[in-house]
């Protein structure tokens, strides 16, 4: 029987998720059915009606992850740490009773992407750019030992936001490495500033702006990422980037795909090759 899942959120209608999704039962031999659902009202209540016509389990996306979160009856840590989820599981617990398993997987999405990427993270010196919820979920592994970054800054418009989002993260954190962690404003960013590696988490990219940062900083930097992903594989950051002698600049879509690989393992017990399923969604955007 094919294993029905879906994805919820609002909006929902430019959802890739079930591209990717099929492309992995595609790639697996597995039959599955995949919707986008549309959250009007309480994500419960269609969270419930999903479930109940037999469901397996969804990805969760923006406004629904806390919603989700409080919907789950465990966490993993990683769901836990980034206090979100967007992945849900069904499963029976041994008294017959329905329970939900609730995870979290764009921390490791990006890590994974980072690192298929030969990103230069050891002893690095790297900045994130915003501290929205995008930066909640990828902080983690910056901050964890594997990593091991010398200095990690968080620049915000909001820089109270960024402070309380690193403070919050180094009480959770079990593995938490010796990096200097510091938050601060747009205006503290100098132009002799040095940063190895540069990671665009702010929304800016949707609406085609730029952080205000020095041009200095892109200039002394070997990778710069941009969360953002379009159908080029270029944002306006990884244009300016670029533009500036930024050797290695990639978007977001190696995340994305990387983030459902992990949902689809927990709900089909395998997980899908990235590189296979990126190739692929280009040639579909383009
Ligand atoms: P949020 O709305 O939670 O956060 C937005 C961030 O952008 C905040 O730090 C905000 O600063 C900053 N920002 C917004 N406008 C401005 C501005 N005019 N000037 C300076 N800073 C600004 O969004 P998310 O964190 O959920 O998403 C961020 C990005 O990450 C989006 O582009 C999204 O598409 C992408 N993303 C990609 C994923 C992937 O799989 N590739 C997964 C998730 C997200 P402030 O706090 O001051 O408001």
């Amino acid at each position: 029987m094919a294993l029905k899942l879906a994805v919820f959120g609002n909006p929902i209608a430019h959802s890739m998720s079930p591209l990717i999704h099929q492309h992995f039962a595609k790639l697996h031999g597995h039959e599955i059915s995949y919707e986008r659902l549309l959250v009007e009202g309480s994500f419960k209540e269609a969270a419930d009606a999903f479930f109940s016509s037999g469901g397996l389990g969804c990805n969760i996306t923006v406004p629904c992850k806390i919603e989700a979160y409080e919907f789950a009856h465990e966490l993993t840590d990683r769901a836990r740490i980034a206090k979100a989820v967007n992945t849900l599981k069904r499963i029976q617990s041994e008294d017959g009773k329905e329970r939900y398993i609730g995870d979290n997987t764009d921390g490791f999405g990006f890590y994974s992407d980072l690192l298929r990427l030969n990103a230069p993270l050891q002893q690095a010196k790297v900045l994130v750019i915003g501290a929205g919820g995008a930066a909640r979920g990828i902080l983690p592994s910056l901050m964890s030992k594997e990593a091991a970054l010398s200095e990690l800054t968080l620049v915000n418009r909001t820089v109270s936001k960024a402070s309380q989002l690193l403070q919050g993260l180094d009480e959770v954190l079990l593995d938490r490495s010796e990096a200097k962690c510091r938050a601060c404003t747009f205006d503290d960013l100098l132009p002799d500033d040095h940063y190895d590696v540069i990671i665009n988490s702010t929304s800016l990219s949707v609406s085609k702006e730029l952080p205000k940062i020095p041009d200095s900083i892109y200039t002394h930097a070997a990778f710069a990422y941009d969360l953002y992903y379009t159908k080029t594989g270029s944002t306006v950051f990884t244009d300016k980037a670029s533009s500036l002698g930024v050797k290695a600049c990639f978007d977001g879509l190696g995340m994305l795909v990387g983030q459902a690989t992990l949902s689809y393992e927990l709900w089909a017990g395998v997980r899908p090759d990235i590189g296979a399923t990126l190739d692929y969604l280009r040639s579909e955007l383009g």
